[in-house]
């Protein structure tokens, strides 16, 4: 074999996995099916922009080995997270806070705010929260729900709030301080200089062949290592033998604006109404605190995935996650095979998640 390991894909997965492997001595050998590196966390520069071509990504953990081993390769600069909610015009702060409440209600202190949700709450009569929209009731009560919540939801997923696990809506944070970091963790940022330079740190050293899909030369991949590492879709590896797992797929409208030094004032603004096609803006620039004469914004558009299109959220219904408990036992009789990250797990990750995993993957393979 000439390789110990071949790394199918160059996402955080990969690119962590190798990376270590690498420095322990191992032979990596590196394929990804796009034209790049970094699966979705690949920046490109625009007019000395650099724009977050898959969306939005903002970095935070509070693992400080995943925080430091990030930082190892590339400065992060103090980037914090606060989106804001645009609902037919009128502007609210994300994610749910005092400031929320009293752009919401008028009130201005936490105790007012907690009775308006309680009563709410007891008046929906939801006592075991079943599904999001349950949940997201029983969190926050009716008035935000509808304003911030269920037509943003139901835009990106393309599935009723009541259709949709409770736990989506748990990742963020509810606060009776006027706070509005969207992230509990203790360390946040943005790489300075863009995700792609992260990546490629990481990969140094390391042969990466790009524009090859792992499925169109199995035969001679399977060959030239010991082990693989897999983190493309795990229902594709089965050849989608028990049908298709499925996804979101979003697609972005982005526009150079000349001359326009600044759009909307934020990185992110969501769009929480039913009829605005689009679920969020994204204005790269902010990201990094850039002065520009231009700026670049996104558009960007949720659908549902079908064959051909970019997976990009794994759908974790009941119906999903069946399915994937019966690939997961396929994958688990594969001895040459590891399968890790958001496809490969089909698990909804983030970035530091991913990390975390294949560095602790990385310790068990050595
Ligand atoms: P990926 O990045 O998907 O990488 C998989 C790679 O494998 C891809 O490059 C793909 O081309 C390649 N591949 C697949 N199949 C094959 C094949 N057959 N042959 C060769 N190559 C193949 N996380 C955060 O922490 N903060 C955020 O703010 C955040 N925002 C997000 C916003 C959006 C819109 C999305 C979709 C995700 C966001 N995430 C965020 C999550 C983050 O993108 C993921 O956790 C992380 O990128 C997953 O890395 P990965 O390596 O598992 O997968
Ligand atoms: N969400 C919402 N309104 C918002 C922002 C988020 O209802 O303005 C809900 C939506 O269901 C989303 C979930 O909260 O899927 C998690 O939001 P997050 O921003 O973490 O989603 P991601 O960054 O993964 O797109």
């Amino acid at each position: 074999m000439k390789f110990d390991f071949l790394i199918v894909g160059s996402g955080l997965f990969g690119a962590t996995i190798s990376c270590i492997l690498k420095a322990k001595g191992k032979k990596c050998f590196m394929i990804d099916k796009r034209s790049h590196i970094g699966g979705n966390v690949y920046t490109e520069s625009i007019n000395g922009i650099n724009v977050h071509k898959y969306g939005a990504h903002i970095f935070h953990t509070s693992n400080r080995l995943v925080w430091e081993f990030v930082n190892s390769f590339v400065e992060f600069n103090r980037y914090t997270n606060s989106p804001v909610a645009n609902f037919k015009g009128k502007l609210y702060n994300l994610p749910f806070n005092m400031n929320t409440f009293y752009q919401m209600w008028g009130v201005t202190t936490p105790k007012q705010a907690a009775e308006i949700i309680a009563l709410q709450k007891k008046e929906s009569g939801v006592a075991n929260p079943k599904n999001l929209e349950e949940q997201a009731i029983s969190l926050i009560g009716k008035d935000i729900y509808y304003t911030l919540i269920k037509n943003y939801t139901e835009k990106q997923w393309g599935r009723k709030a009541t259709e949709l696990p409770a736990f989506i809506i748990k990742r963020l944070p509810v606060r009776f301080t006027f706070d509005n970091n969207y992230f509990n963790d203790r360390y946040q940022g943005v790489p300075i200089g863009g995700y792609t330079k992260l990546v490629e740190r990481m990969l140094d050293g390391i042969e990466v062949r790009l524009n090859s899909d792992y499925f169109e030369d199995l035969d001679y991949y399977n060959s030239i290592s010991d082990k693989i590492i897999y983190t493309g879709e795990i229902d594709r590896f089965f050849n989608y033998c028990f049908g298709h797992l499925e996804y979101r797929t979003v697609h972005f409208e982005t526009q150079l604006l000349y001359g326009v030094e600044n759009y909307q004032g934020n990185s992110v603004v969501n769009y929480t109404d039913a009829e605005t096609p689009y679920t969020r803006i994204i204005e790269h620039k902010h990201f990094e605190f850039g002065k520009q004469p231009d700026t670049v914004i996104s558009k960007e558009y949720s659908k549902e995935w079908k064959l051909g299109d970019e997976p990009y959220y794994p759908v974790n219904n009941d119906k999903n996650s069946k399915l994937y408990f019966r690939y997961k036992e396929l994958a688990e009789k594969q001895d040459k095979v590891i399968f890790g990250g958001r496809l490969a797990e089909y698990k909804y990750y983030d970035m530091h998640q991913v990390i975390e995993k294949a560095l602790m993957m990385a310790d068990f393979l050595l």
